[in-house]
């Protein structure tokens, strides 16, 4: 039998939510905060949409750290194949890059999003921008509209509000003293995927920031990764940095000492660098030693004057292999890629349920885990906005008790 149900947030796992409940039948309402609906997923379309990875599915499921295991069956229900032929039935072709992430051939998230939201209101799913849900009613929920405070009735709904990095685009974790006050466990908010400050000379920041760091290895508590970054006139950013940050981050937060330490030549050994860096001239300056003797640029130079120290050959090489760059802080959650924390997980049952509050779904990033980029975010949204619009249904078909 048809029944209503309210989809609070209209981000990639509300919509998902949304399109699973409308193909079972059911009566669909997304209400959605801001004057349009996804705005994080079409900002994520911006750096081309990474939209799922293609590595093997056993490691793929492990991406998500101690969440693994809550999120495998709703994974398992949506893998990163299912992704992508969902992309396609949306018209959406898809491709591996080298790296394995999976982008749309268009590289961006707007065409997908507009043929999405057709594809819903084809199924009767209608959706209400510039609804804000404010809490908890007597008889239901209090939505903020434009002509006013009104209350949602309906047979069962699902919070999908995300997470509170970049706020301004509609996520901003406003909902938590709500959600607490009903007896849900929460854990604090964290920045997931985010930059670090570093205490950088003011000279190095002035010449350096918005340089690219190439082609090095980083080693921390996560184990050692190749890639690049940025400097920025915080501190650091990028992908390579991102695939450190929960392990830095936790560090940091234990109150220890923490560097990411850097591999600048990870092609040369550090014997065969300290040969060469011995045969150059002494009245060379440092700069020109190091790029001759090392292969170093410009902007590794400078990191390695910003470490001090000696200059002997040995010393020098050592620092090349090994260098260390000491963190101060991680960058605010506003500018973090995605955030850790939120529901706990034992508050929530198999179905997506919250155990305080039957009738009440949750989904999406406002849940309590967290997992690297490329591709690892939106596949467990959309996943996990797909198995709770299944628990809806399941909950609804087995007469809401
Ligand atoms: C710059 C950037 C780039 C990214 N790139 C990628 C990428 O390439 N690949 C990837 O996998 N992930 C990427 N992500 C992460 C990904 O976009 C998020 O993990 C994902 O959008 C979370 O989906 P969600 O539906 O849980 O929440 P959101 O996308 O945050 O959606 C939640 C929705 O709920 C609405 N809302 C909030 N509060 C209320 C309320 N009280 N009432 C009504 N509505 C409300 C919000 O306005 C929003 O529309 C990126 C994130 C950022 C910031």
């Amino acid at each position: 039998m048809q029944k209503q149900v309210a989809i609070f947030g209209g981000g990639p796992s509300g919509l998902a939510a949304a399109e699973v409940l409308s193909e079972l039948g059911h009566a669909v309402t997304v209400y959605e905060a801001m004057p349009t609906v996804a705005r994080k997923f079409l900002l994520a379309g911006k750096s081309g949409l990474n939209i799922t990875h293609s590595e093997p599915y056993e490691r793929f499921a492990k991406r998500y750290g101690q969440s693994s295991d809550r999120l495998r069956e709703a994974l398992d229900e949506f893998t990163p194949e299912d992704v992508r032929d969902w992309a396609a039935s949306l018209e959406t072709e898809t491709f591996a890059g080298s790296s394995g992430r999976v982008f749309p051939v268009e590289m961006k998230a707007s065409p997908l999003l507009r043929r999405w939201l057709k594809r819903l209101e084809a199924q009767g799913v209608t959706v209400l921008t510039r609804h804000r849900w404010i809490g908890f009613a007597e008889d239901g929920f209090r939505v903020e509209t434009p002509v006013g405070v009104v209350t949602v009735q309906c047979d069962a709904a699902l919070l999908a509000f995300g997470g509170p990095s970049w706020p301004r685009l509609g996520s901003d974790g406003a909902w938590t003293p709500a959600l607490a006050d009903r007896g849900v466990g929460l854990q604090a908010f964290q920045p997931a995927n985010c930059g670090f400050d570093v205490d950088w000379s003011p000279h190095f920041t002035d010449r350096f920031a918005g340089h690219p760091i190439k082609s090095v290895v980083a080693r921390s508590p996560a184990g050692s990764i190749p890639g690049e970054f940025v400097v920025t006139k915080h501190g650091i950013e990028g992908s390579l940095v991102y695939a450190h940050s929960a392990a830095l981050r936790d560090q940091l937060a234990s109150g220890r000492s923490t560097n990411l330490w850097l591999d600048l030549a990870p092609g040369r050994s550090q014997e065969r660098i300290a040969r060469d860096l011995a045969r150059q001239d002494t009245k060379a300056s440092l700069s020109t030693r190091l790029r001759k003797g090392a292969g170093l640029d410009g902007v590794k130079v400078a990191l390695i004057r910003e470490a001090g120290g000696e200059e002997s050959p040995e010393a020098l090489s050592a620092l090349i292999k090994d260098l260390p760059i000491r963190l101060a802080r991680p960058r605010p959650i506003g500018e973090a890629i995605s955030s850790a924390g939120g529901v706990d997980w034992n508050s929530i049952d198999d179905r997506y349920m919250l155990r305080a509050l039957p009738g009440l779904f949750v989904a999406g990033e406002m849940i309590d885990w967290e997992a690297p980029t490329g591709g690892y975010l939106l596949t467990a949204c959309f996943a996990m906005g797909r198995a709770a619009g299944r628990g809806i249904h399941a909950w609804l078909s087995e007469g809401s008790s």
